[in-house]
């Protein structure tokens, strides 16, 4: 396998070597990128050789290996140049993602009351693996669901229309096709809406412990020392089955259009295909079941949150998913085109003056909520007018995992991760010790060497470091 060669201090490049029709670039530092040695390198190169890929495959700072793509990858494709779509580059929770409520409260109010409202949370929150906890929906309510996304839980009394306009798409990703998500997807999603998932899913309640950029923070309402509260997770059971049954048909289309795949799990459709249509339909079917999941979460969080502090003012932050592939206008080669941008595990980061963002906004650039790990710190950073020009305006989502989670659960057992996060004052609850042993803190990078890799090679900038409070654990 080839070394990648240096272009500047934090940005790598793989050549285009046999089938490869783009560059790989690499956005890290020596030791993040000894991480990525092997396994990324690899999958960033066999993702350059899938039809239609503009510029280059690329890995962001958190990447590491992956179902075909890696996590942390970043793809786009041109539909008039044979682009393809996969579903194993959007990744199997599809719509993952992160939203952030702030909610004006200091943080030693919340030092105070914080075995309380973890209790509260953790009551009130449904989470685990397999928790029948969360709403019945099906036939023609599962239906409008799946085509409004946030919308749909709000007019169902989750939350406020302002939540919507601090949402991505507003809540609502359109193109979304009800018809192609199968029964059995709907079932798995059976009393699953509105509930968090397991293991890397949390519900953090966070300090702002440091600001890096006055005029965004401001922007974004955050004042140092205040709470804000951090949703992780994603469309459930649903995106998940989604994903098996469109990866399954890929494999046959891809055998149909003669696409040659270095790897099985890279398997796609062209853009224009009914398959590649079909999943498209489904998959931003799925991204509305995610936003109505964390829609009716965070009014569950609010409504906790409240009980405990009546004088709070909780409003959104943003909602950003990094699990999608979306239908975007990039510059390029100096003229304005249409692509189809994956980003699995990567978190979009549109800069200031895009049109797509809410008008307080524009200003200062996007959102990118980035999580670390229940025992280290989570960042929120900003778009740049650089990020969107070498990288489809695209982030870091994470840290990253540097050990699977097999190895974490040989060498961490939960009982201790507890332990370990009660003398840092951090409250923890979890339905699973399985769960926080395959998240401890020590199973991931350094979150603030990969944000600060992001910062110094301008895929986005640092706004605010945030300090766990409180942490409710899938
Ligand atoms: P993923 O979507 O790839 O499963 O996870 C996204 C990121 O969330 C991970 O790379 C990791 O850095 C972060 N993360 C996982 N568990 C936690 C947690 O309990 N708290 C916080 N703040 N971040 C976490
Ligand atoms: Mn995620
Ligand atoms: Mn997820």
């Amino acid at each position: 396998m080839q070394k990648p060669t240096r272009v500047s201090s934090y940005i790598h490049r793989l050549e285009p070597e046999g089938p490869m029709r783009v560059p790989g670039f690499i956005f890290a530092d020596d030791e993040l990128l000894a991480d990525m040695e092997g396994d990324v390198f690899r999958q960033l190169a066999n993702v350059a050789t899938l039809p239609g890929i503009v510029h280059g495959a690329l890995a962001m700072p958190d990447a590491h290996l992956g179902y075909g793509f890696p996590i942390g990858g970043v793809g786009a494709f041109d539909p008039h140049q044979g682009g393809i779509v996969s579903a194993g580059g959007v990744g199997f929770d599809i719509a993952c993602g992160v939203r952030t409520l702030v909610t004006g409260i200091h943080k030693d109010r919340v030092l105070a009351e914080r075995k309380t409202l973890a209790d509260l949370l953790y009551q009130n929150v449904p989470a685990g693996l397999g928790t029948k906890k969360g709403l019945k929906i099906s036939g023609r309510d599962m239906d409008r669901m799946l085509a409004q996304g946030g919308k749909w839980a709000v007019g169902r009394g989750y939350g406020t229309s302002s939540d919507l306009k601090k949402t991505e798409e507003g809540g609502t990703a359109s193109g979304a096709d009800p018809l192609a998500v199968s029964d059995k997807a709907r079932k798995r999603l059976d009393r699953e809406l509105g509930t968090l998932g397991s293991g890397n899913h949390y519900l953090e309640v966070q300090a702002i412990q440091e600001i890096f950029d006055d005029n965004a923070a401001q922007a974004f309402g955050l004042r140092k020392d205040d709470v804000v509260i951090s949703i992780h997770c994603g469309s459930r059971g649903l995106g998940h089955q989604v994903a098996t049954e469109y990866i399954r048909l890929m494999v046959q289309e891809s055998a149909r259009q003669k696409i040659r795949l270095p790897d099985r799990d890279l398997a796609c459709a062209p853009i224009f295909s009914d398959t590649g249509q079909q999943y498209l339909g489904a998959m931003r079917a799925a991204i509305n079941c995610a936003l109505a999941n964390r829609q009716i979460l965070s009014h569950l969080a609010r409504e906790s949150f409240e009980t405990v502090f009546p004088d709070a003012r909780i409003s959104m932050l943003y909602d950003v998913c990094h699990n999608t592939c979306r239908e975007e206008d990039h510059e390029f080669q100096g003229r304005s085109i249409r692509l189809f941008v994956h980003r699995k595990g990567a978190t979009r980061a549109f800069g200031p003056g895009h049109p797509d963002l809410p008008a307080e906004y524009v200003q200062v650039g996007q959102p990118v909520l980035i999580g670390g790990s229940m025992g280290t710190s989570s960042y929120i950073m900003a778009g740049t007018l650089e990020g969107m020009g070498i990288s489809f305006g695209s982030a870091c989502h994470g840290a990253g995992r540097v050990m699977s989670r097999k190895q974490a659960v040989k060498k961490y057992p939960g009982r201790q991760v507890i332990d370990h996060l009660q003398k840092m004052n951090i409250e923890v609850r979890s339905h699973s010790f399985k769960g926080l042993s395959e998240e401890a803190p020590e199973a991931y990078k350094d979150v603030s060497r990969v944000v600060e890799v992001s910062h110094n090679s301008s895929l986005a900038r640092k706004v605010a470091k945030l300090k766990p409070m409180i942490c409710i654990k899938g």
